[in-house]
């Protein structure tokens, strides 16, 4: 079995990015629980032929779409580790605790956070972000909040994002009791940063109204574009309204893994909160999303629960004040940490933030040819690593055509980058995440969106 994913993921290239499912192989999943024991090496089998062909490709060097790390064979092998010790990272007294301390103290110096300052390992930032709107949410209506809720509280409370963050932070603010009517979204910049004007402007007209302004979310790379806001002028507007700041930093804040990227997060290390994922930018397997909070204690008030059945001792198995359980909903936890842990320490930050100088080296060598090609057309500036664009030499509409150009990509297994509306266009949107990806890989997908547009626009019409 080792050798098989070990050999799949050095021959990863020379395989299509994704491919259509036959019905058939989908039929094979239908059927009843077994009732019988079956052989290991038959069940291994059956993997071989019908599931491992059949995922998303995100390991894949041209798999452009969305924002997804491909992997490295250090996190599988660290993935191995942590299920044969099965460990439950909920509490107790045990090393893989101190393994997520580890990651936990190398973020608080990663984003120059004190050493009262909390961390996390959840499943991404969707729950990150869910995590942070709680704390922020408790901190504003009081701990008392915790037991007569929300409905009791006298505040309406009110929250800011700008229009390009990612839906997953109005999740949160819905399912944190708020109401996704209480998220503002501010509307952008031309370079798709938040509009701090508009953004001072609905604050102060919230609190006219009477309503409680609790919380800004700015985003670190959103995930349409790569737009960073301007994270430092956020901190001091936070500041100056009592606000807690928030960072979505999904994909972006692990760029201060690299000393070129990292002044452009500027600001980033004022926030009370940051949210990110390993599993994008830095390779780490799925799934390894992050919370860090500044302020520990709120941390802890947000979510700690005393119950006699989770009693903690001063010896034996169970000592240990705080708890992982104690900073979030998750009892029971997976050893997410390790293969954060195993990536972190074999490649090293400088190694880890030259793959992610080189990616952004891509997306700017995408954008020059992009800009070369009369019959392309750049829709977004290049902020980080996703370039936006579109093909544009058709008699057709043109949101349809990038469309399909897109499904030809993804059905022909040569390239899969996703689609995104930037400025009410369809954009063809490739995100450089990719460790494995070369300039060969950009300059294939360019090649074939030239060559299916040109096929695609001289269809008859249908
Ligand atoms: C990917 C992403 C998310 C969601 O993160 P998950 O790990 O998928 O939950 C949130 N915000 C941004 C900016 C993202 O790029």
């Amino acid at each position: 079995m080792l050798d098989d994913m070990l050999d799949y993921i050095e021959g990863i290239r020379e395989r299509p990015v994704w491919q259509n499912i036959p019905e058939q192989v989908r039929g094979k999943f239908r059927q009843n629980l077994p009732k019988q024991s079956n052989d290991l090496a038959q069940v291994h089998q059956r993997f071989m032929q019908d599931v491992l062909p059949y995922a998303v490709g995100n390991s894949h060097p041209r798999f452009m779409g969305w924002v997804q790390g491909g992997g490295t064979p250090v996190g599988m092998l660290a993935e191995m580790l942590a299920a044969g010790l099965n460990a439950n990272l909920g509490g107790r007294d045990q090393m893989p605790i101190e393994v997520e301390n580890q990651v936990t103290q190398w973020m608080r110096e990663l984003f120059q956070f004190p050493s009262t300052a909390s961390g996390l390992f959840v499943t991404g930032t969707s729950i990150a972000n869910f995590i942070a709107v709680l704390v922020a949410r408790t901190k504003a209506l009081g701990l008392a909040s915790r037991r007569t809720g929300i409905v009791n509280s006298e505040k309406n409370l009110v929250a800011y994002a700008s229009v390009g963050a990612h839906a997953c932070v109005s999740q949160a603010i819905d399912m944190a009791g708020i109401g996704i009517d209480a998220l503002r979204l501010i509307p952008v910049n031309p370079d798709f940063s938040m509009d701090l004007q508009q953004l001072e402007q609905q604050i102060e007209a919230d609190r006219a109204a009477g309503l409680s302004p609790f919380l800004i979310a700015g985003t670190a790379g959103t995930v349409d574009v790569g737009a960073i806001d301007d994270l430092d002028a956020i901190a001091t507007l936070a500041q100056r309204h009592g606000l807690w700041f928030h960072i979505d930093g999904a994909y972006g804040a692990l760029a201060m893994l690299s000393d070129v990227v990292a002044p452009r997060l500027k600001g980033i290390e004022r926030a009370d909160s940051i949210a990110f994922d390993f599993h994008k930018w830095a390779q780490v397997q799925y799934d390894a999303g992050y919370i860090l909070v500044r302020d520990g204690q709120a941390h802890f008030d947000t979510f700690a629960t005393p119950t006699s059945y989770l009693k903690r001792e001063t010896r034996g198995i169970a000592a240990g004040e705080r708890w992982p359980c104690d900073f979030g909903p998750d009892l029971s936890r997976g050893f997410r940490a390790l293969k954060a842990w195993f990536t972190i320490q074999v490649y090293g930050v400088e190694r880890l933030g030259r793959m992610i100088e080189h990616t952004c080296a891509l997306a700017q060598r995408l954008q020059q040819r992009i800009r070369n090609e009369p019959k392309l057309e750049l829709l977004a500036p290049v902020n980080l690593n996703i370039v936006c664009f579109r093909y544009r030499d058709s008699e057709l509409d043109l949101d349809a055509l990038n469309r399909d150009i897109v499904f030809e990509l993804h059905e022909s297994g040569i390239a899969a980058p996703s689609t995104t509306k930037v400025n009410g266009h369809l954009a063809i949107r490739a995100a450089l995440v990719n460790h494995r990806t070369r300039e060969e890989d950009i300059h294939e997908m360019l090649d074939a969106v030239l060559r299916f547009g040109e096929q695609l626009s001289q269809l008859p019409k249908s």
